[in-house]
């Protein structure tokens, strides 16, 4: 089975790991800052803090930012469970916003009549979660606009568009948000196992962030309530979490940044060959937006469900029995039981749910050869033609 994704693992990368296995520090010593360091200078950001993974970044985010009971946050309803969650571990509650048709995020004209709604209301968010699906920015300086406006937080979700650019500048530089998030999950662009990163260019939030990560506790006299009883002192002011990162993750990390560009660069090439190979086929291929360039993590295809003879699951079903491990990205979230709980139900968000009758995420990852990319081009045109 051709995977959807799949990691790519050096020999520089184990080299890296097996050194720190033999170093003094197994967690959060040296390498951790030194991955920090790394991919805050990739991202122009000041700030960057390494945790477990991705979800746990995302909680880490909603708390410095303030979300609590009481509070409402909006997401993409075409995301992993994990954007919705976190506001959800903090108390708040959920809400959403429909996708745009072309590129599958959050649409911001939609977000701009919810917000205009909800002031008239007297209740507008506290925060607002676009996600880049697929690698590819949201319109961020439209909601950065929004959140001038309307008063919420902005947090990236970038799990998917790490060494993708926005206007110029790269995912992560918090140019148009408050704090970005990456996801460091194997099938993501880099990877450390398991983990996820915080980025943000205010000194408050990265303070919090610190203090949040390990245990809500502080070993700087500064931050204390009173003097140090002694060097062993350290004082707890807050409830905070164990969310941190290993220096072997972190290693791992710093070593696959290294060629970061060149995961990219493969995946654009492979997403530039499946938009030639397959435009006779009933498939809307994915929209490049004019203001992003995207880090592909996801190669999306949409199913003209009208004109196919074979339903959207039949479909995938002989690609899967064909040996092609095509996948769904995403279920919506609001249609989720769990989430149904909040009032939500099928319908509330059209396009989210049209989008995910007709949505087919193709194989798209560093190490995916012309071959294997033949193959599942090859295993389309049998099932499609
Ligand atoms: C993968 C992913 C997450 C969660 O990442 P983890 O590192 O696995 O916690 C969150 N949001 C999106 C959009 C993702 O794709």
């Amino acid at each position: 089975m051709i995977p959807y994704g799949r990691q790519d693992i050096s020999e520089e990368d184990i080299q890296t790991v097996v050194d720190v296995l033999r170093s003094d520090f197994l967690t959060q010593g040296p390498a951790v800052e030194r991955f920090e360091q790394d991919v805050a200078r990739y991202c122009g950001v000041k700030y960057a803090v390494a945790v477990t993974n991705a979800t746990s970044a995302l909680h880490l985010a909603c708390l410095a930012a303030g979300l609590g009971q009481g509070d409402v946050f909006l997401t993409s309803p075409n995301t992993f469970v994990a954007s919705a969650n976190c506001g959800l571990y903090c108390g708040a509650s959920p809400d959403f916003v429909d996708i745009d048709p072309r590129t599958y995020n959050l649409d911001v004209t939609a977000l701009e009549e919810k917000l205009v709604r909800a002031e008239q209301q007297g209740k507008t968010p506290k925060l607002v979660i676009p996600v880049h699906f697929a690698g590819q920015s949201c319109h961020m300086e439209r909601i950065a606009e929004l959140s001038a406006r309307f008063g919420f937080s902005v947090i990236e979700d970038a799990s998917h568009a790490v060494g993708g650019s926005y206007l110029g500048a790269p995912v992560g530089s918090c140019r148009f948000s408050d704090m970005t998030v990456f996801s460091f999950h194997p099938v993501k662009i880099v990877t450390t196992g398991e983990g996820g990163m915080v980025l943000t260019n205010r000194t408050d939030l990265y303070e919090r962030l610190i203090c949040l990560r390990s245990h809500g506790i502080t070993r700087d006299a500064r931050r204390m309530d009173r003097a140090p009883d002694g060097p062993w002192y350290y004082q707890q002011s807050e409830l905070g979490f164990n969310y941190r990162m290993t220096d072997i993750q972190a290693a791992l990390g710093s070593s696959q940044l290294q060629r970061l560009d060149q995961f990219v660069e493969r995946r654009r090439l492979l997403a530039r060959r499946y938009d030639a190979a397959l435009s006779s086929l009933p498939l809307t291929l994915p929209w490049c937006a004019p203001d992003a360039s995207s880090a592909w993590h996801l190669y999306v295809v949409r199913l003209h469900v009208q004109e196919c003879a074979k339903a959207h699951r039949e479909v995938f079903e002989e690609l899967r029995a064909r040996g092609i491990g095509v996948n769904l990205h995403y279920i919506p979230v609001h249609t989720q039981p769990y989430y149904r709980r909040f009032g939500f139900a099928q319908g509330d968000f059209p396009a989210a749910e049209q989008y995910y009758r007709e949505a087919i995420s193709l194989p798209m990852f560093y190490g995916m050869s012309e071959d294997m990319q033949d193959q599942v081009i090859d295993a389309l045109y049998g099932v499609l033609a």
